[in-house]
């Protein structure tokens, strides 16, 4: 473990089970902390209207954002990326989104063209080969659509939370995105633990990934993730073969 940030429920004691069996707790904080995420929520679509969106990456996380927004009723935009690498089970969720909440997902996806010369030139495992080849991919099938869905919006909200990783450690519920733009980053459940974000699963039947039941914590394109083992960080099972802060781009800082 490389701080204390990332301590995982399963650090002593792996059990068998799904990902709400493993890790949901309703903690004596939890009631406040919803209320708290949903008026974060209401004070951003008060202030950003249209210019707010929920940028989903469909993990657990942003499940439960996008069941906080339907809950308090908030008209907040939502989109996700589908970057063509995404595993099956994810974009599974699309339907179930919309079958739930009766919620339309805003899909973007990369440029085709430049998705075909890319892996021409650099090859399909390309991301294996290099960290800046990795990058590049993440560049056409990530930032690029990323860069889309976010043209014109003034703030987006996010599920990023300051125990996923030390680099995450210090999120704030309301930040500047580093975009250069003014352009605001919303994460209204920064300060939630991972038993808590599956305690609310568990009492609000909130739909989710089941890649999550296999110790995939964080999911990500199905070539760059993998299941973690008992003491490894958060975000270990991603680009797991690199020696990298374990981020794309999307929520690097500036
Ligand atoms: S996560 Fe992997 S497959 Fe997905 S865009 Fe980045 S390098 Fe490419």
């Amino acid at each position: 473990m490389s701080d204390g940030v990332s301590s995982l429920p399963w650090d002593s004691a792996p059990a068998a089970g799904n990902a709400i069996g493993l890790y949901a707790r309703w903690t004596p904080a939890l009631d406040a902390k919803i209320e708290a995420a949903q008026q974060h929520l209401r004070d951003a679509c008060a202030t950003h209207g249209d210019g707010l969106v929920q940028s989903s990456s469909l993990g657990v996380e942003d499940m439960v954002i996008t069941d906080l927004i339907a809950r308090a009723k908030l008209p907040i935009h939502i989109s996700t990326l589908d970057t063509g690498k995404l595993h099956a089970e994810t974009l599974a969720l699309l339907p179930q989104i919309q079958e739930r909440y009766g919620f339309d997902v805003e899909v973007f996806t990369p440029v085709v063209d430049a998705v075909i010369e890319f892996v021409r030139r650099e090859g399909d495992d390309a991301m294996y080969k290099s960290i800046e080849l990795r990058k590049a991919c993440c560049g056409v099938r990530k930032m690029e659509p990323l860069g889309r869905m976010l043209k014109g919006r003034t703030a987006w909200i996010t599920g990023l939370r300051r125990e996923q990783s030390g680099a995450r450690g210090d999120v704030a519920f309301d930040e500047d995105d580093g975009s250069g733009t003014g352009r605001r980053k919303i994460s209204p459940i920064a300060d939630w633990t991972w038993a808590e974000v599956w305690a609310y699963v568990e009492k609000y039947a909130v739909p989710y990934n089941p890649l999550h039941d296999q110790f995939m914590p964080s999911i990500g394109c199905a070539p760059c993730t993998r299941a973690i083992a008992v003491g490894e960080d958060f975000r270990a099972g991603r680009w797991w073969w690199e020696d990298s802060t374990k981020e794309c781009g999307l929520h690097a800082k500036s």
